[in-house]
């Protein structure tokens, strides 16, 4: 190409010039001899002082990995299959500055045949920072985008999916690829389909927003067809391409379940579907004001021992074996309820079901629920169950009803259990019975108050260790009322319920202070709830034991499961100022109550003393010595000694010995006997030296 151009200049000028007003350096390789032109602009680029043209491998190490590499595929790729390149690489200078250059090369053939490339190369450190700055971002934005529990999905004002992040690829089991760029419908099922085109064309005409900012529940689709509730919140902004709507979407169907299952807990009991006391008194309500109702409260008797012992799925399937056979044995038109643990409450109105009628109803189950449950872990269970109804005759309500039930229940149990026990009978006798035993129990007070001779008595009964010789005793109340003695179990639950129990449980930490005074040795005393509990307990036992002069170490507190399901941190705390103190604690009647094992580990709890029915029946049947025997291993593990009361005969002596039972107090061994005399025999086999 010719023209009749005066050059004002050399080419090495020209190109200096350009170079200073691009800002950009040149270079040539003559690839056959292997060396290499810069221009001063790409000295200057690459600050090497010298201006000796370094050689090609020199040059390529200015690269950094991995655009050392990149840059000689290019050399390659250009000098065999003529191709010319641009590339951006990161390069370190002579005086070591990291830069980010932009580097173009071509091939330039001679009129020699022989190859040359050229090209040029040009800093680009300012603009790559402002742009990996916006990567940043939006990497970092896309992070977050994509860490959310919600999804996120923008569309256009046409409803065009623009964005899809990953939460909402999980949430709708859609690739961001297959849904951009097809209409957000696709997300929602008929009719929010329809409606949504409505919608945006309302908003797009009026501005009116119905749903913008506000969080709402909507029905998504997933790419399955499957349907699932929603929470969607949108909000609307402006971008150089037109209008966006972002909305942010939260798969909501477990927050949905949990609702409606505290709904449904609320009302009925989760395993077995049955309506909870709450919803049996609804619906006996329903039978109106007038309607004159039996109730019956069914207990399984010792079911938290199935529960502790063989697992709480074990127990599980019992409870549902019990409810079919009460539901089977009842009246259609009869309520079936499930209270709390294992409790059961049918309720009859006498218009369907007359009083006779359901009362044999109820009495049918007593034969029928020994029927042994076959559990599906091959376990063989004999259930029974203690049983109390309720009839009433006039309108009061349902609630009323129960609770008469419930104390009618409490006293088939205290009768032995498996048996049926009917509210009105118990009250006739055992209300007058009460009302003498009453005035009795405050005169003896009264009497212990101004210091006559009291018919209160300590009694009590030795414990003994592997040996069979005596290492203490439990002290057991009895009262001797004219010339008859009234047992413990008549007179303590009714001291109980009128509040006397504080005054009569000091009286006998009375006398097991001097007990522990005159022999040193350790003694166990029997403490109820309401004593425990009662302010001033802990006053009273250190003042006692102080001015009597007992140490505190030998005294043993009985407390039963029962106690530990109350007011759960006031009786810890009094259980640590006594245990600081070095009393002991020890479980009474454990395998009857409520709590586990493992609730016991938390507690300063030094004693296990195993009910005396739960050591009978382990010598009855296979199933309790199952129990018993993993109760005592697991005592063993908790390192907590073991107490079995009750014991009497020599064969189970034996037995519970061989199975690591610490200490044993029965019949067979020793019978509760008067303080004085107790104390008698101790002294006198110390006296003689055994
Ligand atoms: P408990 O604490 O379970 O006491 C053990 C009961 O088993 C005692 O009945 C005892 O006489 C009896 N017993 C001991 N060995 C055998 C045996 O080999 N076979 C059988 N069948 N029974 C045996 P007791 O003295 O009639 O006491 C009954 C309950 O009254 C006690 O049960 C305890 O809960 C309560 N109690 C006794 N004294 C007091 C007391 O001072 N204060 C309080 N709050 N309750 C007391
Ligand atoms: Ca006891
Ligand atoms: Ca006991």
């Amino acid at each position: 190409m010719t023209n009749n151009f005066n050059w004002p200049v050399s080419a090495k000028q020209l190109l200096e010039k350009t170079e200073n007003l691009t800002k950009s350096g040149s270079w040539c390789i003559d690839v056959e001899a292997n060396t290499l032109f810069w221009s001063l602009h790409t000295y200057e680029l690459f600050e090497r002082s010298s201006h000796e043209p370094p050689s090609v491998d020199e040059a390529v190490k200015y690269y950094c990995s991995p655009y050392d590499q990149i840059i000689l595929d290019a050399i390659d790729n250009a000098v065999e299959k003529s191709k010319p390149w641009c590339l951006k690489a990161q390069v370190i200078t002579e005086k070591g500055t990291t830069k980010w250059i932009k580097t173009c090369g071509s091939v330039f053939e001679s009129v020699a045949g022989k190859t040359f490339l050229f090209g040029s190369i040009q800093d680009i450190s300012s603009s790559h920072a402002n742009l990996t700055e916006l990567e940043r971002q939006t990497v970092a934005l896309n992070t977050i985008l994509d860490n959310l529990v919600d999804g996120v999905i923008t569309i256009d004002s046409k409803g065009i999916i623009q964005g899809f992040s990953k939460p909402a690829e999980r949430i709708f089991g859609y690739q961001a690829s297959d849904v951009i760029g097809t209409n957000v419908k696709i997300l929602m099922p008929q009719p929010y389909r329809r409606e949504h085109d409505q919608y945006l064309k309302n908003y797009n005409k009026t501005g009116k927003k119905k749903i913008i900012g506000i969080g709402r529940e909507v029905i998504g689709a997933r790419k399955d067809g499957s349907t699932f509730p929603i929470e969607l919140a949108v909000s609307e902004t402006d971008t150089p391409n037109g209008k966006r709507f972002i909305g942010m979407v939260r798969d909501i169907t477990q927050q949905k379940k949990a609702a409606e299952k505290i709904e449904f807990l609320s009302h009925y009991d989760e395993l077995t579907r049955l309506p909870n006391r709450t919803r049996l008194i609804e619906q006996v309500e329903t039978w109106g004001a007038e309607a004159k109702i039996t109730v019956a409260c069914i207990n399984i008797d010792y079911f938290r021992r199935i529960n502790s012992v063989l697992g709480e799925s074990v127990g599980d399937e019992v409870l549902a074996v019990v409810a079919e056979r009460i539901k089977l044995n009842v009246d259609a038109n009869a309520l079936l309820a499930k209270d709390l643990a294992d409790k059961f409450i049918v309720a009859f109105t006498h218009a369907h079901c007359p009083e006779q009628a359901s009362l044999a109803q109820i009495q049918s189950l007593l034969p029928l629920m020994r029927e042994p449950v076959q559990t599906s872990h091959s376990h063989k269970i004999h259930v029974t169950v203690s049983i109390g109804i309720a009839t009433l005759n006039k309108g009061t309500n349902s609630n009323h009803a129960l609770v008469n039930a419930e104390s009618a229940l409490a006293s088939a149990k205290a009768q032995g259990r498996n048996r049926l026990s009917i509210y009105q009978e118990l009250m006739q006798s055992n209300l007058q019975h009460d009302y003498a035993l009453e005035t009795a129990l405050h005169n003896e007070l009264e009497c212990i108050d101004t210091g006559c001779e009291t018919g209160l008595k300590c009694w009590l009964q030795s414990k003994v260790g592997r040996d069979y010789k005596t290492l203490g005793a439990e002290a057991l109340i009895r009262w001797q009322l004219g010339d008859r003695m009234v047992p413990p179990d008549e007179f303590i639950p009714l001291a109980e319920q009128l509040g006397l129990i504080v005054p009569i449980g000091h009286w006998m930490l009375e006398q097991v202070a001097q007990v522990i005074k005159e022999t040193n040795k350790p003694v166990a005393i029997n403490v109820s709830p309401k004593e425990f509990l009662h302010e001033g307990f802990t006053a009273q036992i250190f003042e006692t034991m102080n001015r009597v002069g007992a140490p505190t170490e030998r005294l043993i507190i009985e407390i039963t499961e029962n106690l530990l399901l109350q007011q759960h941190q006031k009786v810890l705390s009094i259980m640590k100022t006594l245990d600081q103190a070095g009393v002991k604690f020890s479980i009474d009647d454990f395998g009857t109550g409520y709590s586990n094992l493992s609730r016991l580990q938390w507690l300063p709890v030094s004693e296990l003393k195993i009910d005396k029915e739960f050591i009978q029946s382990a010598f009855e049947s296979e199933r309790d010595r199952n129990l018993l025997d993993s109760i005592i291993l697991m005592a063993k593990q908790m390192r907590v000694s073991i107490v079995a009361e009750g014991v009497e005969t020599g064969l189970q002596a034996t037995y519970l010995k061989d199975s690591g039972v610490d200490l044993q107090q029965g019949f067979y061994f020793h019978k509760p006997q008067p303080e004085k005399d107790w104390i008698k025999n101790i002294t006198s086999s110390k006296s003689r030296g055994a």
